[in-house]
């Protein structure tokens, strides 16, 4: 079996900057993998190539063996590939549970823009779409919040609602981009459980992740990329002592 996800000499400039270079790394199906590295490392452009929203220089994603480089972000999401933003992207007059069927129609024959207009001929899927979305609520402990206007949520509860709309894709593969960023202490701990149950669902997460006790805590391999291209790659406790790791994120003089 190969593994989930092959990035394969990837490389993507803008203008003059030299963003992903000759990058290489596989994602091992079963696995939380955390990507990191100082910013502007080049991690959430290679997140936006391996989700189809931007296309490489070069190089090749292969994901379950085939080539998906350059296919568009519709594409890849229904084969399997869900991802969050590094910002919240909820449609924010919507309720929760309509934001949440939204990602659940991705995967549906009824398509996106049924998901947004509700045509009669539908109306059967449409209640199977919103039974489904309503137990993805529920798993995330989030039913009680199903009515609510997204727009009015806490910041936290907006995460957890953007995951639940990814998860209602029924992904294989979950791409975080700064999951943590701007959550409280208390949010963060629950984000980890949350992260360590979706992996036990057999979902395989690549996370992207400023929080470093965070990533050490959950990651079961880690890939750290400075200035484009690889620095270093392991487990969780080798990379935490890497003297060159260490340098890049905190200078020299902690090396
Ligand atoms: P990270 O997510 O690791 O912080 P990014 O992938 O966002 O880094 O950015 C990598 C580099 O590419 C940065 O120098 C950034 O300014 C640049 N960059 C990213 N997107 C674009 C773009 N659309 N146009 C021009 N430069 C970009
Ligand atoms: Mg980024």
């Amino acid at each position: 079996m190969p593994p989930l996800l092959e990035v394969r000499g990837l490389n993507r400039r803008f203008g003059g900057l030299h963003a992903v270079r000759d990058l290489e790394f596989d994602v091992e199906e079963g696995r939380i993998q955390a990507l990191i590295g100082p910013n502007g490392a080049g991690k959430s452009t290679v997140f936006n190539m391996i989700a189809g929203a931007l296309s490489p220089d070069g190089g090749d994603i292969l994901y379950r063996g085939a080539r998906i480089t350059g296919r568009a972000a519709h594409a890849v999401a229904a084969m399997g590939i869900a991802r969050t933003f590094q910002t919240t992207r909820l449609f924010p007059q919507m309720t929760v549970l309509e934001n949440v069927q939204v990602g659940r129609h991705i995967r549906s024959s009824a398509g996106f823009l049924a998901g947004l207009f509700h045509p009669p001929w539908s109306w059967r899927e449409e209640r199977e779409i919103r039974r489904s979305a309503m137990e993805t609520l529920e798993k995330l402990g989030l039913a009680a919040l199903a009515g609510t206007t997204a727009g009015t949520l806490s910041f936290g509860q907006q995460r957890l609602a953007e995951f639940a709309r990814a998860l209602a894709m029924e992904p294989n593969l979950l791409l975080l981009d700064e999951p943590a960023a701007g959550l409280n202490m208390h949010e963060t701990a629950a984000l980890a459980t949350l992260l360590t149950r979706i992996r036990e669902w057999g979902i395989t997460i690549l996370i992207v992740e400023h929080d470093m006790s965070l990533v050490m805590d959950i990651s079961d391999h880690i890939v750290v990329l400075n200035q484009g291209a690889k620095l270093r790659e392991g487990r969780p406790a080798e990379i935490q002592r890497d003297p060159e790791v260490i340098r890049i994120y905190l200078g020299d003089d902690h090396a």
